[in-house]
């Protein structure tokens, strides 16, 4: 099934798949082995830094990025679709990348943008906290201004790349120190001192980028590593959310994808009853409703970032494509492990690697009541949902 051939996708979007595809092809070998280790592919992040894949969003001296958003989407869905830790290094990096490039002073930005860019350096995302994950609002953390910075105490848990991170962007609750009026933070907070513990989990999936918790114990951030303005941090950290939901669900789309092509080359192989599997319509109906959910699905997704190019509200259409083409996906993978039989659950066939890695992204981002509740909320009115 090939991604594009759309009239929705125009010349430059083709060649640009096309690039991106030629790039992943030469690491789809490998997805499986890898997803069996823990050591991180700075390897793979090194390399697409060398393509200039992990800037996309960054913007010039005039504003104006490498790639549309819809691009950044066929690349996330490109780089899945052969090798998911591709994907997750070109999400992490282009996030936070831009985040901090639109959210520190330039000098300071300086300091840290280019060695993400290149592959060198990771930065995690630490919102979720053990009391809350999907009620962000309800954060504990606090951080305590003093002189020259804040002084941040909490436990965020739950934060991929945080084993390997240099530093972590999270936010915090805080007080207007002039007024006392109380807001939220968004800090960059450096991971390798002495107030930072890093507690890494036992993995089953993303096994390369683990996670971890991590616990601030009264950690002195200087006012030149805090992200926009203190006070309105939440707006900071969040404003990325809508854009990174569809990255979300089109990495799945591209796992999906991928099980989906090595089911159909399976089923008319195998035999049974004397035929080709193929030739069973319980086989060969779900190869092409999935292919039609996905085909849905994955024009949702770019539907979205279409609307975000053009710089029109898109938060509805984010969380629909989010909610929907995960759960086509999952189904997908689900349907092709069947297609499989014993051979869908080995260990050493590509299927559960794909199921476990497209199930993390199913709750990373917002669970599907979360995006259910976002639609909702856009078309009854927050007062009418709660
Ligand atoms: C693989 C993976 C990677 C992750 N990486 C990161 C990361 O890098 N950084 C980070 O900050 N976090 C990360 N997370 C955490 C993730 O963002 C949270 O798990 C997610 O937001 C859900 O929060 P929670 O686990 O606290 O569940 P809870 O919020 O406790 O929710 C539990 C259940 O209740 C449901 N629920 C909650 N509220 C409502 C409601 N109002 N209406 C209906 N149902 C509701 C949820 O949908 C869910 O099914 C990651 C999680 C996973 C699985």
């Amino acid at each position: 099934m090939g991604s594009t051939g759309s009239v929705l996708f125009d010349e430059a979007d083709e060649e640009f798949a096309a690039w991106v595809r030629g790039f992943a092809a030469k690491y789809a070998g490998q997805y499986l082995e890898r997803s069996k280790n823990t050591d991180f592919p700075w390897d793979y992040a090194a390399a697409m830094g060398v393509q200039g894949m992990l800037g996309l969003t960054v913007p010039d001296e005039n504003g104006a990025t490498s790639a549309t958003k819809l691009q950044v989407g066929i690349a996330h869905e490109e780089l899945a679709y052969a090798n998911f830790h591709l994907a997750q290094c070109a999400y992490t990096g282009n996030i936070t990348s831009s985040l901090l490039t639109r959210a520190l002073a330039p000098e300071v930005a300086a300091e840290w943008v280019p060695e993400i860019l290149a592959g060198q350096r990771i930065v995690a995302m630490g919102i979720t906290e053990p009391g809350n994950g999907s009620d962000a609002q309800g954060m504990r953390t606090r951080a305590v201004k003093v002189d020259g910075g804040w002084r941040v105490t909490g436990e965020k848990t739950s934060i991929t790349f945080a084993p390997h991170s240099q530093a972590m962007i999270t936010i915090s609750r805080t007080e207007d120190p002039a007024t006392g009026r109380p807001g939220t933070t968004a800090f960059l907070v450096p991971l390798h001192q002495d107030q930072v513990q890093v507690l890494p989990f036992e993995e089953y999936l993303w096994r390369p980028f683990g996670r971890a918790s991590v616990a601030l114990n009264d950690v002195f951030v200087p006012d030149h590593l805090v992200l926009g303005e203190p006070g309105r941090g939440f707006a900071v950290i969040t404003g990325p959310f809508d854009y990174a939901r569809v990255m979300t669900c089109l990495m799945a789309a591209g796992m999906a994808r991928r099980a989906l092509d090595v089911t159909a080359g399976y089923v008319v192989e195998r035999q049974s009853f004397g035929r080709p599997i193929s030739s069973y319509q319980g086989v060969s109906f779900p190869i092409a409703e999935n292919a039609t959910r996905l085909e849905a699905g994955r024009w949702l997704a770019y539907h979205a970032l279409s609307l975000a190019d053009a710089g029109r509200p898109h938060r509805k259409e984010a969380a629909m494509a989010k909610w929907l083409l995960l759960d086509y996906s999952l189904q997908t993978i689900r349907d092709c492990v069947i297609a499989h039989g014993h051979l869908g659950v080995a260990e050493d066939y590509i299927l559960q690697s794909l199921l476990r890695d497209t199930s993390g992204l199913e709750i990373g981002e917002g669970t599907p009541q979360i995006q259910k509740l976002i639609i909702a909320r856009s078309i009854l009115g927050r007062d009418a949902v709660g």
